[in-house]
Order: structure tokens, then C-alpha cells, then sequence
């Protein structure tokens, strides 16, 4: 297993569409172990391949008190979505920054499992959230576009400038977890 470097907003390969996987094989297995590292070590409850650089639609999720009920879900889709909740959230590729968005309280997902089984499941909570997040990472988009212009200009500009005085953010807030 590896650790997987975590790109960070603004990097363009954060907009890239990830695409489906035709197959789990070997080597997506690969990505999964180190994914699931990748996010244990952040630490996140949350990473999809996107944030690492890959290009396929493949995300890791564990919101278990104790981190150790990884899921993943391969080709996730959300089938259904109901109500609406606000949640603070945090990102591994946004660091130190924490906003409220407004996402789906219920979803019904479809995805593979890691050994390729296809499931099917209801979600809400954390979960529904973190699920959410981590698609939206699949299609290019990030957390912060959920927020108004300026704000997000401002997050950009401080990030960016941080990047350039070599200073490292803290990646997580003391109650908000990033995903
Ligand atoms: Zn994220």
C-alpha cells in the first residue's frame, strides 16, 4: 500500500469527470487499499479518486466512530434523492476551510462493491452527506461551489497564498471532519 498525494483546490485536476470503471480488477483493488490509507492518514471520513489524481469513478467512505468500517463504492449513482439537510463540511482538498451546504437528507444509491457485487442502499445523515461530497468530486465539483463567488474567490486567494509561503494548512477542524 501506498499514500496517494492529495491535490488541493484550486489544481484544474480537481474538474476533471472521472469515468466509470468497466471492471474491478487488480489494479482498482490497488487504488482502493491506498485510498483507504490515503484517508485513514489525513485524516478524512471521505476520498474519492479525484482528489488523488485518477480518473475513475471510484470513492472511499467510513463515517464509524471508531474508522474501521470502511466502505467503498465503485461507480456510485445516486438513484433517488429526498428533503433537504445543511451540514457543515470540511474537504481534504479544501484544508482548514469549513461551510454549510445544503445537500439531499435521504439518497438511494446503486455502486459496486469492492469485489465488483453490485449493491443497493439507502442513505442519510453523514453518510448521505459524505456520499454526496464524494460524487460531486467525481463530477469535477467541489464543496465550494456551493458557496457564493466571493466567498469562494476569497478561499482561492488565501489558499493560493499559503501554497506560496510554503505554509501548511491544519486539514481538519476540531468538530468537522473532512471528506
Ligand atoms: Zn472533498
Amino acid at each position: 500500500m501506498a499514500l496517494l498525494s492529495i491535490l488541493h483546490f484550486p489544481d484544474p485536476r480537481l474538474r476533471i469527470q472521472a469515468k466509470p470503471l468497466p471492471a474491478v480488477t487488480a489494479e482498482t483493488r490497488r487504488l482502493v487499499a491506498d485510498m483507504l490509507e490515503t484517508m485513514y492518514a489525513a485524516p478524512g471520513i471521505g476520498l474519492a479518486a479525484t482528489q488523488v489524481g485518477v480518473d475513475k469513478r471510484v470513492i472511499v467512505v467510513d463515517v464509524s466512530e471508531n474508522q474501521d468500517q470502511p466502505r467503498v463504492y465503485i461507480n456510485p449513482q445516486i438513484l433517488r434523492r429526498d428533503g433537504t439537510e445543511r451540514m457543515q463540511e470540511g474537504c481534504l482538498s479544501v484544508p482548514g476551510v469549513f461551510e454549510e451546504v445544503e445537500r439531499a437528507e435521504h439518497i438511494r444509491v446503486r455502486a459496486l462493491d469492492r469485489d465488483g457485487e453490485p449493491l443497493e442502499f439507502d442513505a442519510d445523515g453523514l453518510l448521505a452527506v459524505c456520499i454526496q461530497h464524494e460524487i460531486d468530486h467525481l463530477d469535477g465539483k467541489l464543496f465550494v461551489d456551493y458557496l457564493s463567488e466571493l466567498k469562494r474567490r476569497r478561499i482561492r486567494k488565501q489558499l493560493e497564498k499559503e501554497l506560496r509561503e510554503g505554509r501548511e494548512r491544519p486539514r481538519t477542524g476540531a468538530a468537522t471532519p473532512s471528506i
